[in-house]
């Protein structure tokens, strides 16, 4: 791996939010002075609960969300000012529902061969042979190249949004939980297939997803997200062997032991997720931390560098004598 493909400095996102007739508008802070790196090749997973901010961060990083403050670089170039077709040829997203992001009106061969089309691709007349041949790198029969949306499965629309975002040959694509609206059957099938494709066409993939299992198995570093800040970054596997953060402990304990008789897991976080318009004080995580110290809902941890990564804890602090 080398080279950075992104990275976000200090990135923040507020909203202004409605709070009520009489009460004015209210800031809330949906990415929150985050600053990630992706390298080239990499398979960077954001996670966290939902309204952590990951999707608004996903979304500053492919242009559609302009920041409130801080930057983010693409390829080494600044984000702001380039335009949208030229972010386009490097970045690609991939959304969660294939069923919604797929236009019911187009043919698929006129759906995968649309970015070719916006993005000014001089020879039309390779347009199809170059859509028979992305339909075959990723499973597609060519004889679906008249069909409509509607006429495949679930797995076969995902595989159409996939080809559609890398006839292009980008270097990175985003993908949004691109497996939670798939039957379980065919989840393993299109993560899977996001493997063999990052390998065949040298890809970095940045991955929201909720679910820690699809994590694991396919990302080599995570992002935890919560509350709009990253509170820790690791490689997968340290990360999943030796979690530094309570929050990410936690969010793993909830998938090791779930809990037989509810049927749902048992996240062991206590008070629920907090309103992001009125964040707690000090470490905003500190009204559900199991570890919560005295000064936790004072002062802000400081941000601290591990070996691989990155942690937001007190726990860490040189003050606490501790080291990761
Ligand atoms: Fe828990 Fe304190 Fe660390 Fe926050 S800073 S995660 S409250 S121990």
């Amino acid at each position: 791996m080398s080279g950075s493909m992104i990275q976000t400095k200090d990135a923040t996102k507020t909203f202004m939010i409605s709070s009520g007739f009489f009460q004015g508008k209210r800031p809330l802070h949906a990415v929150n002075g985050v600053n990630l790196t992706v390298s080239q090749g990499e398979v960077v997973a954001l996670v966290g609960e939902s309204g952590c901010g990951k999707t608004t961060l996903a979304k500053m990083i492919l242009g559609l969300e302009p920041l409130t403050s801080g930057g983010i670089e693409v390829n080494g170039k600044p984000l702001a000012g380039q335009n949208h077709v030229d972010v386009a040829k490097i970045l690609q997203p991939i959304f969660q529902d294939p069923y919604s992001s797929l236009n019911p009106r187009k043919s698929i061969g006129s759906i995968i061969t649309l970015p070719l089309k916006v993005q000014g691709d001089p020879n039309p007349d390779t347009w199809r042979h170059r859509a028979e041949e992305m339909m075959e790198m990723v499973g597609l029969p060519r004889r679906v190249f008249q069909n409509y949306p509607s006429q495949l499965s679930g797995g076969q629309r995902q595989r159409v949004a996939i080809a559609r975002a890398l006839i292009n040959r980008p270097r990175v694509v985003i993908c949004d939980e691109p497996t939670s609206a798939l039957d379980v059957s065919v989840q393993s099938q299109i993560l899977n297939l996001l493997q063999d494709l990052r390998s065949e066409l040298n890809l970095t993939y940045v991955i929201i997803s909720h679910n820690l299992a699809v994590v694991e198995h396919i990302a080599t570093k995570v992002a935890v997200m919560y509350l709009g800040r990253i509170v820790e970054e690791a490689d997968t596997e340290t990360l999943f062997t030796k979690p530094q953060h309570p929050y990410t402990e936690a969010l793993l304990s909830s998938v090791l032991t779930p809990d037989p008789n509810l049927g749902v897991p048992d996240t062991h976080l206590g008070a629920a997720y907090p309103n992001p318009v009125e964040p707690p004080s000090g470490c905003t995580f500190h009204p559900r931390c199991a570890r919560v110290m005295d000064h936790c809902s004072v002062a802000m941890p400081p941000t601290i560098s591990t070996l691989d990564g990155q942690v937001e804890c007190h726990i860490y602090d040189n003050t606490n004598g501790l080291t990761v």
